[in-house]
């Protein structure tokens, strides 16, 4: 493996040089066990502990096949999926796996008794498999994690409405929390080369996720000038939801948990915040939901705003929050939902709703052109990674253990092949007129 990523870190490595390498049998990844699904039966959520259930192991190298591209994987990024599926919740993610090995001999490989998880990677193309022609041996590139082979018509519009589409390293295996992964071709878009490796790493997932929900017509179509209500404005998610709308023109009231937190989030351009904690925010009353604290928020954003409602609510925790998110939500507004961290199970008053003529739209991840778009932005310098945290492969566990307890800000990173942090720059310059910017999250944090 020294060999491997001495060649592939080298400047004057050829792609011929590359393919001449031989590929290790196995290669460490971070990986649950279908045998440990159960470990937590019993438990509460919140006291299932990703540490115990993720594990660093040596696995075979699989092959890449047609349309795929191995990855040597420099460094990657911890989501919330890596929490979900380390505490296999809402059900283990094997069941995902068996679901795609009856799909055919290539869905096959992945069914195993051990899940490779990890949707973000930054690092360097190793193989390309048949049909590949885009990407060669030495490109620096990221991964976005949507897997998708398009057979069905469904998904020519919009390849997220195609019934096969996967998130990678969730719903598939052989994914970025590893020292090699297994991608399709279709999931790669270029390096930042201002970036760092584990800076470059740790965005795909949540940019593309809020780009589209924000900016897309797919999502809700945010306007120069909108008001949005970023849930979490310090959060992975938020955090790039809140750069996305003060690049777009928009206005950011994000609401966070800290006086910390408060600050990336104005870091990152949001006009005014809301401490949920300091400020005691309860949008329920035991198991009823409380209009009366709805009521003292809206009034709050309305403060902040100088009298405007939100156009748009950016929705991620759910439960906690859904009915306080349609309830502010302008007339005429639009609540863009990707998820629900404290409970799927939402309540809401629909007179506010239909008489205000609000719209709910439900966004998932995001689709290449999406992906790229948002990427876009990150190569030119215009969204920023944020970045707070670094760890090592082998602490991958204690690193998604932060981002279930939240006590993690913005984006958590893994090392994976690099062997330390800072290395992957190759445009110097802008590097050095972009330090202020992307040192942020990791000052706050240190
Ligand atoms: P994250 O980094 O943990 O950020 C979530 C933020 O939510 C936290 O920073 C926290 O901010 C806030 N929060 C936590 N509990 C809250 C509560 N009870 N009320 C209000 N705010 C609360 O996670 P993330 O990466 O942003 O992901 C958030 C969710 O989106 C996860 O469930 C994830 O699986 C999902 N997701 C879905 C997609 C998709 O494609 N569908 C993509 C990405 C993520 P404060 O404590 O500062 O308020």
């Amino acid at each position: 493996m020294r060999d491997l990523i001495e060649a592939v870190l080298s400047e004057v490595a050829t792609p011929a040089d590359i393919t001449a390498l031989p590929l290790p049998e196995s290669y460490r990844g971070v990986v649950v066990l279908a045998e440990e699904s159960m470990m937590f039966e019993g438990l509460a959520g919140a006291d299932k502990d990703p540490s115990k259930s993720l594990h660093v192991r040596e696995v075979p190298t699989p092959e890449p096949g047609p349309g795929e591209v191995l990855l040597a994987v420099m460094a990657s990024a911890i989501n919330y999926n890596t929490v979900w599926s380390a505490i296999f919740e809402p059900l283990p993610t094997f069941s995902f796996l068996k679901r795609y090995g009856r799909s055919g001999p290539s869905g096959a490989r992945h069914d195993l008794p051990y899940h490779v998880l990890g949707s973000d990677a930054s690092g360097v193309v190793l193989r390309v498999g048949a049909g590949v022609n885009r990407w060669k041996p030495g490109d620096h590139v990221v991964a976005h994690c949507l897997s998708v082979d398009l057979e069905s018509p469904d998904g020519h519009d919009d390849t997220m409405l195609d019934p096969g589409q996967r998130i990678w390293g969730y719903e598939t295996n052989f994914g970025g929390l590893a020292e090699l992964a297994l991608v399709r071709a279709n999931q790669l878009m270029p390096k930042a080369g201002h970036l760092t490796w584990e800076e470059a790493a740790c965005s795909s997932l949540v940019n593309s996720t809020a780009y589209r929900q924000l900016v897309s017509p797919n999502g809700a179509r945010m306007k120069q000038g909108d008001v949005v209500l970023v849930w979490g404005g310090a959060g992975g998610l938020g955090s790039y939801a809140t750069q996305l709308v003060r690049n777009g023109g928009g206005r950011v009231v994000a609401v966070v948990s800290s006086t910390d937190k408060a600050e990336l989030a104005l870091a990152c351009g949001a006009e005014a915040v809301i401490d949920r904690r300091a400020e005691d925010f309860r949008f329920w009353d035991g198991d009823r939901p409380d209009a009366g604290e709805w009521k003292r928020f809206g009034k709050r954003v309305r403060d902040l705003t100088g009298g405007d409602d939100p156009d748009i609510v950016f929705e991620h925790p759910g439960r906690d929050t859904f009915g306080v998110s349609v309830f502010v939500a302008r007339r005429g507004g639009t609540v863009v939902t990707c998820a629900s961290s404290t409970g799927y199970d939402h309540h809401y008053d629909n007179r506010y709703l239909w008489m205000h003529l609000k719209r709910i739209v439900g966004s998932h991840f995001a689709n290449y052109r999406e992906a790229w778009e948002a990427n876009r932005l990150i190569t030119r310098g215009v969204i920023h990674p944020t970045l707070s945290v670094v760890y090592p492969l082998t602490e991958t566990g204690q690193a998604a253990r932060d981002v279930h307890r939240n006590e993690h800000s913005g984006k958590v990173g893994v090392l994976c092949l690099a062997p330390q942090e800072g290395l992957g720059v190759t445009d110097t310059e802008l590097r050095e007129r972009l330090l202020p910017q992307l040192g942020y999250f990791r000052a706050r944090s240190a």
